[in-house]
């Protein structure tokens, strides 16, 4: 099945990842539903052709969750892109700060996933396949990092809750995967810079963990989500995928 004919959403489509690849997978042919919860960053999304369509969604909210997957259409595609970075270690790490992570970077997913698969059991009985993408990271289960104790542990949940999801549906036509970046220049990141006690040291150190000695860009990422969401990759999935410029060599 070709992009034109998928219907793929998005959540924090409103910048980095997100909105990169939303606007790559409309350029591609696929309806987009880009889904944020900052109104003013969906409003700065470019037009499409009419192919890509913001709504505003915080993925914290479950009745929000549950009311756009009452209204949206039956997905070929949701990328669970939505999450953040508490920096400390475990001691610095009380359980508003942990209960944050969780809520956002995991259990969201839960929610998402458990509103949005029914419709897209549904589209695969149709098509044969449908596809979810889990952001992860490298830091999770697959490395550990510095200060990194509340993500590091909520995205190696994603993993494990990718991996379970793709066991369970793979005779039913639905693939799981996890994207497990490397260090990605985004607003975010910066924004981690920039409040760092010494943000030109902190870029340095940035990129020093990077072997090919830069930060990765939303166009490194891109090309691996639009081939996840895709039905080239029709014989993928369980699978946490790296692409984070060899850190993890
Ligand atoms: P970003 O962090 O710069 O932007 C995040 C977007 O998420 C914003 O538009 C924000 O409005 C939205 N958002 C935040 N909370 C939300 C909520 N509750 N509901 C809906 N939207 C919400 O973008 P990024 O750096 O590309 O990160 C995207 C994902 O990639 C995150 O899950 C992050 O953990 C992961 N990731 C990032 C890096 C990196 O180095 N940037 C590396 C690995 C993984």
């Amino acid at each position: 099945m070709s992009m034109e004919e998928k219907t793929l959403l998005i959540t924090a489509a409103g910048q980095g990842m997100g909105r990169a690849s939303a606007i790559a997978l409309a350029q591609a042919g696929a309806n987009v539903i880009a889904t944020d919860r900052d109104r003013d960053l969906l409003a700065a999304l470019p037009d499409i052709d009419g192919r890509l369509q913001a709504k505003v969604l915080d993925v914290t909210d479950p009745d929000a969750v549950l009311a756009m997957a009452a209204e949206s259409l039956d997905l070929d595609g949701l990328f669970n892109c939505a999450g953040m970075v508490h920096n400390g270690t475990i001691l610095d790490l009380d359980d508003a700060a942990w209960d944050a992570s969780l809520n956002l970077n995991v259990t969201s997913m839960v929610r998402m996933i458990r509103a949005f698969l029914p419709g897209m059991l549904n589209r695969a009985k149709q098509t044969g396949s449908v596809s979810i993408l889990n952001m992860a990271s490298m830091a999770s289960s697959v490395k550990g990092f510095p200060s990194r104790t509340a993500y590091g542990a909520t995205k190696a949940a994603v993993i494990g809750l990718t991996k379970a999801v793709a066991a369970d549906f793979v005779g039913q036509g639905v693939r799981c995967n996890a994207l497990c970046p490397g260090t990605i220049d985004t607003p975010s990141l910066r924004g981690r810079i920039a409040e760092a006690a010494d943000p030109v040291q902190a870029e340095k150190d940035f990129v020093a963990r990077q072997p090919m000695m830069r930060l990765g860009t939303v166009d490194d990422m891109v090309p691996m989500i639009r081939y996840l969401l895709s039905d080239e990759s029709r014989f993928v999935t369980g699978q946490a995928l790296l692409v984070d410029g060899g850190v993890t060599i």
